[in-house]
């Protein structure tokens, strides 16, 4: 290692883990410092008995809390600037962050933006745009997963799509890190095996990404190469029997290891994902895990040898070659589209549109974190072989 090496790590927050927790949501909210919090979270949650049992947590606390749920997957920024009326207007100490990875970001970056006074895309994550925030401007957030991929719980960004330029957007404060994070595996049971799979895949591209970033950040590698093995070994269980609970942790546990991980970079799967899912609308980890395998493929010449040290460590044999089967074994166990046009319904994408895709690829801010330099030929040969199914 050279003398000169230097690095920077962050390291996560409180989670209360475990089935059941979700019973101290009113204790946390209070040890946060709310006495009134808004509750975010999503149409499709808004209606479920999971939701209705957590607000029922904290009325039973004497808690007043209001309600938010206008929130679409890969969130918006008109549906930030709503719950940031709705948070003002109710005057709100604090948030509650319930659901996937869109309604935790969303809510993340309505408490962020609560005491702010410059526009949202003030702070993007670029450079040190973040010194920008009033930090005493940013309310407290309790995040409750329901999904097991993004990790968005134990992150300081939330990714917003902005309307205008249909582009993902990280808007990055080191404050919007939640206070208190409550995962309870029980509230993920009733995903449907759709969601499931994808946010199991998101978990799975985050640690793979994570780990074959450059940098140094061996703290970071050790989180990603044991989240690998947790989803391997698990992500199959859960599509199987959604209700075993020892699994579902697992695959919690291994969502939060992702973006603990992920700090350190991601990489091409992620920067071509972030297009395709802003035009498209396909679900994030999904797209995630159709490029995985052509990513990987383009990535070999700079990762062979750590991910067959990754391998060995997880139990797959045949180094590479070994890694490369075991994602395509479970994508295939999992029902992910092997290529784009199984994704999209639909499909048709011209010359010009994979350009702009591309354009767009090698501009997102995961682009960097890629082992080899993603350039518009690289995106556009990895686009190219995502269409046609060639690995
Ligand atoms: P999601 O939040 O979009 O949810 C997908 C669907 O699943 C929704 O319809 C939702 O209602 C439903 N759902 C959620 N939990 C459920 C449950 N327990 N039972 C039944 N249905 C449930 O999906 P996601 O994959 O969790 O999040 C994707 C978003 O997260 C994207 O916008 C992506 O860009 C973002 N993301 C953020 C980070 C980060 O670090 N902040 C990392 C990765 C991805």
């Amino acid at each position: 290692m050279a003398k000169s090496t230097q690095a920077r790590w962050n390291y996560p927050t409180t989670v209360r883990f475990g089935a059941g927790r979700v019973s101290e949501l009113a204790e946390a909210a209070q040890s946060a410092g709310m006495r009134m919090p808004l509750f975010v979270t999503d149409p499709g949650l808004a209606k479920m008995p999971i939701t209705a049992n957590a607000l029922k947590v904290l009325t039973d606390a004497g808690m007043k809390p209001g309600l938010f749920h206008d929130v679409q997957p890969n969130p918006v920024e008109s549906n930030v600037y709503a719950g940031l009326e709705v948070l003002r207007k109710g005057k709100h100490d604090g948030v509650i962050a319930f659901g996937g990875g869109s309604a935790l970001d969303a809510a993340k970056v309505i408490a962020f933006m609560a005491g702010q006074t410059r526009p949202m895309w003030d702070f993007e994550d670029v450079g040190d745009w973040w010194t920008r925030a009033d930090p005493k401007g940013i309310l407290p957030i309790v995040a409750v997963p329901t999904t097991a991929g993004t990790g968005s719980e134990v992150g300081r960004a939330g990714v917003i799509t902005q309307e205008a330029t249909t582009t993902k957007k990280v808007i990055f404060h080191p404050k919007m890190m939640p206070a208190i994070v409550i995962a309870d595996p029980e509230l993920t049971v009733g995903m449907p095996p759709f969601i499931t799979a994808g946010t199991g895949m998101d978990a799975l591209a985050h640690c793979l990404e994570a780990y074959c970033a450059p940098g140094y950040h061996p703290m970071a590698d050790g989180i990603a190469i044991e989240g690998m093995r947790l989803v391997f070994e698990n992500l199959p269980k859960v599509f199987a029997n959604g209700r075993d609970i020892e699994a579902r942790g697992h695959m919690m546990s291994a969502a939060a290891m992702g973006a603990t991980a992920f700090q350190k970079g991601l990489g091409a799967i992620h920067s071509l994902s972030h297009p395709i899912g802003a035009i498209y609308h396909t679900h994030h980890g999904m797209t995630n895990a159709v490029f995985m395998p052509y990513v990987l493929a383009f990535n070999r010449p700079a990762v062979e040898v750590r991910l067959a040290r990754a391998a060995a460590y997880i139990g797959i044999k045949g180094g590479f070659d070994g890694f490369m089967k075991a994602v395509m074994k479970l994508r295939k166990e999992l029902k992910v589209p092997h290529a784009l046009p199984g994704l999209i319904k639909n499909f048709s994408m011209d010359k010009k549109q994979k350009g702009h895709i591309a354009d767009m690829a090698i501009v997102d801010p995961t682009a960097g974190g890629n082992p080899v330099k993603l350039t518009k030929k690289a995106a556009l040969q990895m686009l190219d072989a995502s269409i046609e199914g060639v690995v």
